[in-house]
């Protein structure tokens, strides 16, 4: 598969600084903010710096240094929350089956309140 990102994206705004976010934690390839609508007491969305829309384009295409950035920095969104004793749930939306809603890699980092089963039906 093919990818065509759009940098018009409201992630590649976030990352430009054309719109605030609150910030969780940064590093050299990655960004964590919180989710502007969230899902449950913590809910931070960890993205790439790079231009990626999915995790598979991700994988694909992106450098060594910036998986090896992305992974620990969703590791380190999990510690930072204190969701590591508790539970937690990611989730990756990819594409129009999963509805996904901005089109730059983002990981959704859940917790804080029982989650129940992964999927509904
Ligand atoms: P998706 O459905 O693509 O997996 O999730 C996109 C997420 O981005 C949603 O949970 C939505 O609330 C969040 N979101 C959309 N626009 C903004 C924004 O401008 N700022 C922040 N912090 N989150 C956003």
């Amino acid at each position: 598969m093919t990818y065509r990102y759009d940098s018009e994206n409201i992630f590649a705004k976030i990352l430009r600084g054309e719109i605030p976010n609150d910030t969780v934690l940064e590093t050299e390839h990655s960004l964590a903010f919180r989710d502007i609508q969230p899902q449950a007491p913590q809910h931070v969305l960890v993205i790439p710096k790079g231009a990626y829309v999915t995790f598979d384009h991700f994988a694909q295409e992106a450098s060594d240094a910036e998986i090896v950035d992305y992974v620990r920095a969703v590791g380190e969104v999990c510690r930072m929350e204190g969701v590591a004793d508790d539970g937690w749930r990611l989730i990756s939306n990819a594409g129009e089956a999963a509805i996904q809603e901005v089109p730059h890699l983002h990981v959704h980092v859940l917790a804080g309140r029982p989650l129940g089963r992964m999927l509904s039906k």
